[in-house]
């Protein structure tokens, strides 16, 4: 595959990134610590909805050190509806790494950044280009749509062949002073004009030098092998409550959600009848169940296919903590899954609640 000119690409790249690169609050400064919160939130979510999570977080844990003091409940809660807690985990890890053997500071090479926990080569590209001025590429999604655009590599993007590849074709293109802008202004690219399906090659700085806008087939554009379909798993959810609190378990230590609080659960659409009869196996009185709108959650590998019950039961039991709503809503960190059960739940307890009042 022959190189482009340099200079044409990274010239036509950085001139449209000037314009068009959006304002986000991590932009325009070299803080490593931001930049990388900021890097490992982007990997799950989309900018607008980051900067909220990015901003309480940098408020509470402005550095190495405050992350690495944080409470995992606390941490677990700031991250709440974002996702892939494991990620979470790893930075308050890393932050151990940075401030035990490093002082505090994030280390300066992509090199060094890669052994912290839950660094990987992308990650470790953008912090060290960004923040460092090294000259090392950071290949994500959006990176890797761009170039196997621009080079028509119709490579299997899921191989590591593939992916070294691009990583070369970026280091090429990058120019040695600017390698933190470089980076960006292709992911940016990717965001705003490369888009996966309907590329806007009319508006694209790189359209002149594209081989695949030359063949006429951007959309066909990056290759990425089938993925197995996911599995559907049917469960039935309890709020389960009693004198004001409801009853959380924690889910184990390893695996999907990992350490999370959960409203205890099983497999399976249980009848109102049965979950009566599963509330009783876990120690419960159970006056009441009351069903409560079904929630389908997308993991990346499996999807929960969720009813749920609000169950009233005569006093606290069985092998669960049981915690005051308040508490619950300000403190627990719930994953997302069971997010709307939570809600739906409060809501009725409080219409019950200010009914009973009348
Ligand atoms: S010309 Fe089209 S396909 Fe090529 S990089 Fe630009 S937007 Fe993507």
């Amino acid at each position: 595959m022959p190189d482009m000119p340099q200079s044409t690409l990274a010239a036509a790249l950085l001139g449209w990134y000037a314009a068009a690169a959006r304002q986000m609050p991590w932009r325009g400064q070299s803080d490593p610590y931001k930049i990388w919160i900021s890097e490992i939130m982007l990997q799950q979510t989309r900018v607008e909805a980051a900067t909220g999570y990015y901003l309480r977080f940098i408020a509470e844990l402005p550095d190495a050190a405050a992350l690495a003091a944080v409470p995992e409940d606390r941490l677990l809660k700031l991250w709440e509806g974002l996702g892939y807690y494991s990620r979470a985990r790893n930075l308050r890890r890393a932050a151990q790494v940075i401030v035990g053997q490093y002082g505090g500071s994030l280390p300066k090479t992509a090199r060094e950044l890669l052994q912290l926990p839950g660094v990987g080569e992308y990650t470790a590209g953008a912090v060290a280009s960004i923040a460092y001025g090294e000259r090392v590429a950071a290949v994500d999604g959006n990176v890797l749509r761009v170039m196997t655009r621009v080079l028509d590599d119709d490579g299997d993007i899921t191989r590591p062949d593939t992916r070294r590849r691009i990583a070369q074709a970026v280091l090429r293109e990058q120019p040695a002073d600017r390698p933190g802008d470089f980076n960006q202004a292709l992911m940016e690219l990717g965001a705003l004009v490369c888009l996966p399906q309907r590329p806007q090659c009319g508006d694209c700085p790189l359209s002149g030098m594209c081989k695949a806008y030359a063949a006429g087939r951007p959309a066909a554009l990056p290759v990425k092998k089938a993925q197995a379909p996911r599995k559907t798993e049917q469960r039935t959810v309890f709020v389960l409550c009693a004198g004001g609190s409801a009853a959380l378990q924690k889910r184990p230590p390893r695996g999907l959600l990992a350490g999370l609080w959960e409203f205890p659960a099983c497999a399976g659409h249980l009848s109102r009848e049965q979950a009566l009869r599963q509330a009783r196996e876990w120690g419960l009185e159970p006056q009441s169940a009351e069903p409560l709108p079904g929630y389908r959650h997308v993991f990346t590998h499996r999807e929960w296919d969720m009813r749920g019950f609000l169950v009233a039961a005569e006093r606290p039991g069985g092998a669960f903590e049981w915690v005051g709503w308040d508490r619950l809503r300000r403190d627990m960190a719930l994953p997302s899954a069971l997010q709307g059960f939570e809600r739906t739940a409060f809501q009725i307890l409080s219409r019950e609640k200010r009914s009973n009042h009348q």
